[in-house]
């Protein structure tokens, strides 16, 4: 049993003061695999105080040191992988397959780009007689969930080194052995003390470290609930906020579009990582005149997401991340039902053949889009399938959810594809399947919360305006 009783400040490791501890489960046996020590509130402070120092100290440093020290952390990061992949399995339950082909991946480029993104920068302008300058916030407080545990903790922390911040971390008690490898592969890479530093423990010491009076910015990955509560603490303190929460996204088939190439993309996006995914594509919405072939195609492609264990290297669904998300997810399929929506594959309760584990089957419901299951995330395998009348239909049911992070669109014909993603009132679309692009903005708009990362534009969250005027 591993124990994760110490916290990262100052460039050491520092026990835990507050005596309490929580468990870390494996959701594909039930077994505890760890313990994780919390913070108390005076280790909270110790780490943000050790954050002023590092931001003190950093501030001020070139962008060929940043940069030098982002190379350094990839390679880093990179001699873990394997390591942290395994971590995923074992803490949450995403597939060997899906942590190196997805997580591994995002890590790597998502990297890369915020390397890339330090030369995109206008760190300095001349506007009329004034100098404006791109200055750090000062001490940013990463708070993050537990799904992509490290691409979260390296968007916050490569984009707060890359500003001239320093940064806080806390991870998701539920997922602390990726993160301390993280704090490994940190700890490598040259840093001056204190400019990264991470707590371990749940609302309360992220209560606590959102509210310290040290910290400038909040950049918050997780939940709409938690993200308004966060918000209204961080008011507080005129504090500013980015906040990454959750969606509701659809993949939206136009009556031109490839079914062959969108339906296996489109169902993919929904199961992967359990459905666990932030910008799972949740709602499929095609053509009326279509649906007989849709439901067909489902069937005939939903035997490749047999629920398995997520450590064999052929698992494509592992099992829910907690008892929690299967309680989440049973209750949802149950309303859904009750609601009225039909059961075209899968439904509630845990999947057959399994004795132990979170584990569910992955379930297509045909919906209607008022329906609380089409309107709501329910963060497990869980497609629902919608019908549309038409280009302005498809529109309106896209945007008939408060949620707006990601969503796809499909189409052959180019001008039309682009004029239709237009309107869906979202933070990104990808359109005709395009490769993810870890380069350009991401993050919401309505309950998906606000602020963008990735890149340059993660870099600029965590940059302030100054004039200088009269300096031009
Ligand atoms: P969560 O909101 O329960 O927890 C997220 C983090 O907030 C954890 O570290 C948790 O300990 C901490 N926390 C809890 N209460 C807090 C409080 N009062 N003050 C400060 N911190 C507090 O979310 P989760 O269950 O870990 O993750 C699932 C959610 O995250 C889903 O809604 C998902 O869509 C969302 N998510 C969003 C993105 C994105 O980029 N938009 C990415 C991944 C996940």
């Amino acid at each position: 049993m591993q124990h994760h009783d110490q916290f990262y400040a100052h460039g050491q490791w520092h026990p835990c003061s507050s005596g309490e501890s929580v468990p870390v489960v494996d959701p594909s046996t039930d077994q505890t695999i760890a313990q994780v020590a919390l913070c108390s509130v005076a280790d909270v402070d110790t780490a943000v105080r050790a954050a002023g120092e590092g931001f003190r100290a950093w501030a001020g440093s070139s962008l060929e040191q940043r940069r030098a020290v982002l190379v350094r952390l990839a390679a880093a990061l990179e001699r873990r992988e394997a390591e942290m992949v395994r971590s995923f399995a074992s803490e949450t339950g995403c597939p060997i397959a899906t942590g190196r082909f997805v997580q591994g991946l995002m890590v790597r480029t998502g990297l890369a780009a915020v390397i890339e993104g330090i030369d995109q920068v206008r760190w300095e302008e001349p506007v009329r007689h004034s100098l404006v300058r791109r200055v750090p916030v000062g001490v940013v407080a990463g708070i993050t969930a537990w799904n992509a545990p490290v691409f979260q903790m390296m968007a916050k922390a490569a984009a707060a080194i890359a500003a001239g911040c320093a940064i806080v971390l806390k991870p998701s008690e539920a997922a602390p052995d990726s993160a301390r490898l993280f704090c490994e592969a940190v700890a490598e890479c040259g840093l001056p003390p204190g400019v990264v530093n991470l707590v371990w423990g749940g609302p309360a010491v992220g209560e606590a470290l959102v509210t310290h009076p040290g910290i400038a910015q909040v950049s918050f990955t997780g939940s709409p609930e938690i993200g308004r509560r966060i918000m209204a603490s961080a008011a507080r303190g005129l504090k500013r906020v980015v906040l990454e929460l959750g969606g509701k996204s659809a993949a939206v088939l136009l009556d031109d579009a490839d079914f062959g190439l969108a339906l296996p993309a489109a169902l993919r996006a929904c199961m992967v990582h359990s459905g666990q995914i932030c910008a799972a594509q949740s709602r499929l919405i095609v053509p009326r005149a279509r649906l007989a072939e849709v439901r067909k195609a489902l069937l005939d492609q939903l035997p490749a997401y047999a629920p398995g264990d997520p450590h064999d290297e052929a698992t494509r669904l592992g099992p829910l991340a907690s008892a929690a998300q299967f309680t989440r997810v049973h209750r949802m399929v149950s309303a859904a039902l009750d609601e009225g929506a039909a059961l075209l594959a899968g439904g509630p309760g845990r999947a057959p053949g399994f004795s132990a584990g979170q584990y569910v089957r992955p379930t297509v419901l045909e919906a209607l889009p008022e329906m609380v299951v089409a309107r709501e995330e329910v963060f497990g395998p869980v497609l629902c399938l919608i019908a549309h009348d038409g280009d302005d239909d498809a529109v309106r049911i896209t945007n008939g959810t408060a949620y707006g992070l990601s969503g796809a669109l499909w189409s052959a014909d180019p001008a039309r594809a682009r004029a239709v993603a237009s309107r869906m009132h979202t933070g990104q679309v990808v359109v005709n399947g395009a490769a993810q692009n870890l380069a350009a903005p991401f993050g919401g708009v309505g309950a998906s919360g606000f602020g963008r990362e990735n890149g340059r534009f993660g870099i600029e969250s965590f940059l302030d305006h100054q004039n200088l005027q009269g300096v031009a």
